[in-house]
């Protein structure tokens, strides 16, 4: 039994097939990329994790426990998605923490929380800023750290590092690793590039299209 496995996943939009009987598992403390063309169905496995979206066969198992009805909240899981998730219009310190209230933390406990992730993105001194005023990089690590900051079992990662150059991709793959081996957080990532895909994940699994 693998940590957390996909089985026979097939899912379709309107009529239209996305995912014909995908499986996979990984390991826990594992990274495993997902790669593929565009309109492939990365996403669309990546929420389907998250409990997002219900598929319409197969199962997501966990420790070997279905999962695959559970709402996101009760997965243990984050998502960093292909866009920032970051409020515009508060601080950048609220949109890390926002949430931890509704889950008992208590303000200084929250404060550490958010603390504790922004360190580890190295963004401590970019908390009291609106997203509006940030770089590229700095905003996609503001993200990781919102997602990181309930200390998640699987982070998942929906092409995380497509938009910054390439000396900041390379960083931010690092202070990946790193942060991954720290919580002992299993990854499952995204990518379209074969290089990020050598330099991070343990396991890569590609998808195509041709079959349909
Ligand atoms: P990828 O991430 O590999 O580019 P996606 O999982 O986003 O692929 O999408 C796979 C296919 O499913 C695409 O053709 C996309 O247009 C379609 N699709 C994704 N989400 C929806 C949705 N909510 N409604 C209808 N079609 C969708
Ligand atoms: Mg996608």
């Amino acid at each position: 039994m693998s940590y957390l496995e996909a089985q026979h996943l097939s899912h379709s939009f309107k009529g239209t097939p996305v995912l014909k009987d995908v499986s996979f598992s990984c390991e826990k403390g594992e990274t495993l990329c997902l790669m593929g063309p565009s309109g492939s169905g990365k996403t669309t496995i990546l929420r389907i994790l998250a409990g997002l979206i219900q598929p319409d066969q197969g199962t997501v198992l966990l420790e070997g426990a279905n999962i695959t009805n559970f709402k996101p909240s009760e997965r243990h899981l984050a998502m960093v998605f292909q866009s920032p998730a970051l409020f515009p219009h508060t601080k950048v310190r609220h949109s890390i923490g926002y949430g931890l209230h509704k889950l008992g933390y208590n303000n200084a406990e929250a404060d550490q929380m958010v603390m504790d992730a922004a360190r580890l993105l190295k963004i401590e001194d970019q908390l009291d800023k609106y997203p509006g005023t940030l770089s590229g990089g700095q905003a996609q690590r503001a993200d990781i750290a919102r997602a990181i900051v309930r200390k998640p079992e699987i982070l998942l990662l929906d092409e995380p590092f497509s938009s910054l150059d390439q000396q900041l991709k390379e960083e931010l793959m690092e202070e990946m690793k790193r942060i991954q081996k720290k919580m002992g957080m299993t990854m499952i990532f995204v990518t379209h590039d074969e290089t990020e895909a050598n330099i991070l994940s343990d396991k890569i699994i590609y998808l195509n299209h041709s079959e349909f």
